[in-house]
């Protein structure tokens, strides 16, 4: 992904060339005129995630350029000399517009494309009897590019929560038909807790006793229906903040930090959930076991950095060959447990075996050469009495692999 900045001075280009390959990682695309600007979004088309641009340049000096960047649906941040041209800037489609001599200018920009670059996509519903002021409020979010749904009630909220994963945000309104906005919090509470998803509820002033009953059933914030465009997008962004805030606690309580799979905790944790689960409806559940053989001797020849190298392949090459239901951990050392329910067992052994095949002919590059290793697996679809019983018969074909030659899946 790249940031186009389009600027005639190229002092401002180089500086934030510099500052956002520095301090964000991006890399970066210059032009210095509308024309260069057209050049380059056709040559980058799908890979500008954020533009920059000058409102005033040589052959576009009434912010031409912003429409061609918005044909291309690049949200894009305003340079402005201290004369804001209201005139022009009030119907662009643009994120917001910074005074370029402004002192704190070049931060406001990173802090900007930071957070158009992560709420991109986010999922938001707005909730609204009235069509006209959810479009508003939709409007307000489309310029972060954040995808919008529409609801007139509550109930309509509850059907897109089911239908559509992993939505962050709702606004909402109190009296709506159906379903008002009280009794939609508290249903969405039943399944959604405050920390995976945020409900804003927009009010009117005269509604001041339904606000505390709000924020009582569960609501994280409010706005109220007068609000400014500052207001929403600082209600927007500081609950988005959070929400990210508790995903990056949860994954280092739950994440192994080398390899980004989960820890053992996690896989016990969501795991028992699934064994529960399998073993309720009579569903089919398989626990597997990867454990890299002679790894001892990759420390042993090429040192303890390598060695890492080695086990994150592994997370990334497991990883590849399971969906998202499967739950991979990194038990320890350079073992992995994966478990799926709901699955055919002649497909996950399939996935298993071609999982050992891989090994057998990936070489990994490392700065001190060359490496290849071998894995062994073990598996069961044995449920016993516990999910550690499925575990330690995992871990029993493992080591019937090992004892039998490695690399090999086996089960007991
Ligand atoms: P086998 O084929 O029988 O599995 O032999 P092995 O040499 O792979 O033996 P084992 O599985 O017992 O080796 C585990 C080694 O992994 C021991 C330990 O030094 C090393 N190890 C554990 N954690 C890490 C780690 O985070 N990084 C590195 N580089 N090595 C680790
Ligand atoms: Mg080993
Ligand atoms: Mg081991």
């Amino acid at each position: 992904m790249y940031i186009l900045i389009v600027d005639d001075s190229k002092s401002i280009c180089g500086t934030l060339e510099k500052l956002i390959s520095e301090e964000l990682g991006y890399k970066t695309i210059v032009a210095n005129d509308k024309h260069e600007c057209e050049e380059k979004l056709l040559e980058y088309k799908g890979k500008i995630a954020v533009a920059i641009l000058d409102l005033s340049l040589p052959d576009a000096p009434d912010g031409e350029v912003i429409d061609s960047v918005t044909k291309f649906n690049i949200p894009s941040i305003v340079l402005t000399g201290s004369e804001i041209r209201e005139d022009i800037l009030k119907d662009k489609d643009i994120v917001d517009y910074v005074i370029k001599e402004g002192r704190f200018a070049y931060e406001y920009i990173l802090s900007l494309i930071k957070r158009i670059i992560t709420t991109q996509n986010t999922k938001v519903i707005v909730a609204n009897h009235s069509k006209e002021i959810a479009s508003s409020a939709i409007k307000l979010l489309k310029r972060y590019r954040l995808s919008c749904f529409y609801a007139k009630d509550g109930q309509e909220v509850l059907d897109i929560l089911k239908k559509v994963k992993d939505v962050k945000l709702v606004f909402t309104d109190y009296s709506m038909p159906n379903m008002n906005g009280l009794e939609l919090t508290k249903k969405i509470r039943q399944s959604y807790s405050k920390d995976t998803l945020s409900i804003i509820t927009i009010t009117s002033t005269t509604e001041g006793n339904s606000l505390a009953k709000f924020l009582k059933f569960g609501a994280n914030d409010f706005l109220y229906k007068t609000f400014s465009e500052e207001e929403f997008f600082a209600k927007l962004n500081s609950n988005l903040e959070t929400l990210e805030l508790f995903e990056e606690i949860k994954n280092k309580a739950n994440k192994d930090y080398m390899t980004g799979m989960f820890n053992r905790r996690y896989f016990f944790d969501e795991g028992e959930l699934l064994y529960q689960k399998a073993v309720k409806d009579n569903q089919k559940i398989l626990v597997a076991m990867f454990d890299i053989d002679k790894f001892k001797n990759i420390n042993d020849t090429y040192g303890h950095d390598i060695g890492d190298i080695a086990i994150s392949e592994v997370a990334i090459i497991v990883n590849q060959f399971f969906n998202s239901d499967a739950i991979i951990s990194r038990f320890g050392g350079e073992e992995f447990c994966v478990i799926q329910s709901n699955i055919d067992e002649v497909k996950f052994v399939a996935t298993l075996e071609e999982i050992r095949k891989k090994f057998e002919t990936n070489i990994i590059n490392t700065e001190k050469g060359d490496i290849q290793y071998t894995v062994s697996v073990g598996y069961t679809s044995n449920k016993g009495k516990i999910l550690d019983d499925m575990v330690n018969a995992a871990d029993e074909g493992l080591y019937l692999a090992k004892n039998s030659g490695r690399n090999q899946v086996r089960t007991i």
